[in-house]
């Protein structure tokens, strides 16, 4: 196995444990003040670049939802960390050749983002749970579908076999005010669960703004590198 920590040395586990728990006490606070149950909330920690054996410390923690943003990484991970029993959460964008693959590990996929992916999901042997992207930005690069198509993205997954959806995902806009963001998207929640019941989920908030997503009603957190430090620069 490659393991790039192996050869630097490795994060060190009590600094890990710190940072889990400093995230952990923070959710609970802005639960509190929210006025909203901790226990509606699901902290996925974004492992991407971080070598194996990260994870296997975050497992030893108590981390039980992991996310990856790239295929041939996430499906490494997840075949060779299986028995640690992780949920593992696809929060990159999906090739559509690579769908089938992705859903195979994925407990959750977070970024569906267009009908020829809706399709390419398409299942009648399982089930995957997956959220709708919404793009809140006009570059399309950044991922998600924009709000004016998300209407019809949300009917198309309703009526395709083997996705469950469960709300909406949203990275908040650089440079913009994430609650603002977050509100937007909570919005647009809403009129997502008028028309898919119980689809009334939010993926939203990383490590600069998960307090504010939380305050906005997020159900998943993203969260990378509060927990896991700086990631590794890779190529
Ligand atoms: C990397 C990533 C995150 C985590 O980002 P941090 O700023 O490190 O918390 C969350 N969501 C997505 C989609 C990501 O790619």
């Amino acid at each position: 196995m490659n393991d790039p920590a192996a050869a630097s040395g490795g994060p060190a586990v009590p600094d890990l444990r710190e940072r889990v728990a400093l995230v952990r006490g923070r959710v609970d606070a802005a639960a509190a003040s929210a006025g909203r149950d901790p226990g509606e909330i699901t902290t996925i920690v974004v492992t991407k670049f971080h070598p194996f054996s990260l994870i296997e410390e975050l497992a030893g923690l108590g981390v039980r939802d992991v996310g990856e943003n790239r295929h041939q990484e996430a499906q490494a991970k997840s075949a060779a960390l299986a028995s640690l029993g992780l949920n593992w959460h696809f929060v990159g964008q999906v090739q559509g050749k690579k769908a089938r693959q992705v859903r195979a590990y994925a407990a959750v996929i977070h970024s569906v983002d267009r009908s020829s992916l809706v399709d390419a999901l398409a299942s009648d042997e399982s089930t995957v749970d997956c959220f709708v992207q919404v793009n809140l930005t006009d570059d399309p690069a950044r991922g998600g579908v924009q709000p004016q198509e998300l209407d019809a993205l949300v009917e198309r997954v309703q009526a395709t076999n083997g996705l469950r959806l469960l709300g909406l995902m949203a990275v908040a806009p650089l440079g913009a005010e994430p609650r603002r963001a977050f509100a937007r998207v909570r919005e647009l929640g809403e009129q997502v669960g008028r028309a898919a019941p119980g689809a009334n989920h939010l993926s939203m908030g990383m490590s600069q703004d998960y307090p504010e997503a939380i305050a906005e009603g997020a159900t998943h957190l993203r969260i990378g590198t509060a927990i896991t430090g700086n990631r590794p620069v890779l190529g």
